[in-house]
């Protein structure tokens, strides 16, 4: 016979076939990978050899790709298992919750070779999750494990060069996959949004030191952060947010002086990842000749929600020559806030109605004297006009209370010093335990 060449995965599939036929031996399993270049003809004429002289049996593993929208009954058909045994393994598994199993999730399908049934089938539908099902004693049992996850904490720090978004990236690269570093600059905006506006107030030379506590998958990945504490330069003076539980309370940020950081007013209508200037510090070159007008402008695409910066009532919701479309809302204390160029306005906001902290009022436009999609925003105090900057600078947040202060205060120390481990300026990091 003339030795043929085949592609292994044909010469698996006949050998297969011919083992099966020829013995007992496990149809599900995959024979031992046959040497690439093993002619067809000798394996033919090999099995009945087999046959005749049974090798000791030995244990073997099948390892099996769930397709998109394949059922786990009909992959453990694929990989050789009956009918049978195929719907009461998976049956087993069924108690387990496991309905949705994503597709590309592998399947080690195992027993001796001299087995016609898999003593075990085993995958991990979690990272924290690994389920093996036995054939034992003419029976299918489930057995779930549960890998244990793990808490660290890691401290970064960094000088701001051109945005705080790329600055963080480089900071926490390593420690945490790229979508969650994009994920820890936008809440690290969010807990300073009623302090700072990120994408006005910070200055190149600025920074931000950041003390993490981060969850860590079986398999080493980091999964999940949280800010234990930040502290941040903003135009060269030090803010910081420190997260302190409360006895009997959430945990929540406080100020240096041990103030909530919340207070009556966001200090941005828009939030700062939709901020076209989030990602660099330029500024956006078709704003530079609509500074003719007192506000503040924020370039964002048309449509971006615009979030009433603090409670109050709506006093205008319509157009205004230059402004266009304009919204303007009356909060306490004689101050007003206003938004122009909007392209429309949210549903059931029109004046007489009041709105609470970060509701969407309106959408970003266009319209009026605009060459480009941007949020103009005023704030006025007494019916003057005044720079948000200042005029929102509000630190009222409620303080802690006596009792809890001395704690507080501890505590406070002990997370800054962790960040302050880390040299300043480099973007050096270093994963601690707690
Ligand atoms: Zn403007």
């Amino acid at each position: 016979m003339t030795p043929r060449r085949r592609p292994p995965g044909r010469l698996r599939a006949t050998t297969y076939l011919v083992v099966g036929g020829a013995a007992a031996v496990a149809a599900y399993l995959t024979p031992e990978p046959p040497a690439p270049t093993r002619p067809v003809a000798e394996a033919l004429v090999a099995s009945p050899r087999v046959e005749e002289a049974p090798m000791a049996p030995v244990w073997r593993s099948r390892v099996d790709t769930l397709a998109r929208g394949e059922t786990l009954v009909s992959l453990l058909r694929r990989a050789g298992v009956s009918a049978d045994h195929a719907s009461r393994a998976a049956q087993e598994a069924g108690d387990l919750d496991l309905r949705r199993l994503r597709a590309g999730l592998t399947v080690t399908t195992s027993g001796m070779s001299t087995d016609t049934v898999p003593q075990e089938i085993a995958f991990q539908p979690a990272v924290d999750r690994v389920v093996k099902l036995r054939y034992l004693e003419g029976a299918w049992k489930a057995i779930e494990e549960r890998l244990a996850w793990t808490t660290d904490t890691v401290a970064a720090r960094g000088v701001i060069a051109s945005s705080l978004y790329e600055t963080l990236h480089t900071a926490l690269g390593g420690t945490l996959p790229a979508a969650k570093r994009s994920e820890l600059v936008w809440k690290l905006a969010d807990l300073f949004e009623y302090r700072v506006d990120m994408s006005r107030d910070l200055q190149r030379g600025d920074s931000v030191g950041l003390l993490l506590e981060r969850r860590v998958a079986p398999d080493g990945t980091a999964r999940e952060a949280r800010i234990l504490a930040a502290a941040l330069t903003v135009d060269g003076k030090p803010v910081e947010a420190i997260r302190f539980g409360t006895r009997g309370g959430v945990a929540d940020f406080y100020d240096a002086t041990g103030k909530s950081l919340k207070a009556a007013f966001l200090r941005a209508p828009l939030e700062f990842r939709r901020v076209s200037s989030a990602f660099g510090m330029r500024r956006h070159p078709i704003l530079g000749i609509l500074k003719a007008h007192r506000g503040t402008d924020y370039a964002a695409s048309s449509g971006t929600p615009v979030r009433a910066i603090g409670e109050g009532t709506v006093i205008k919701a319509g157009w205004a020559g230059g402004y266009g479309n304009v919204l303007e809302i009356r909060h306490r204390n004689g101050y007003v806030s206003r938004y122009g160029h909007l392209r429309g306005f949210a549903k059931n906001v029109r004046p007489g109605r009041s709105v609470v902290i970060g509701q969407t009022v309106a959408f970003v436009g266009s319209t009026g004297l605009s060459t480009a999609p941007h949020l103009h925003f005023e704030v006025l105090v007494g019916g003057r006009q005044q720079d948000p900057r200042v005029a929102l600078r509000d630190k009222s947040g409620w303080p802690i209370a006596p009792r809890e202060k001395g704690a507080f205060t501890a505590l406070r120390q002990r997370l800054l010093a962790q960040i302050d481990a880390r040299g300043a300026g480099a973007p050096s990091l270093a994963s601690a335990e707690d």
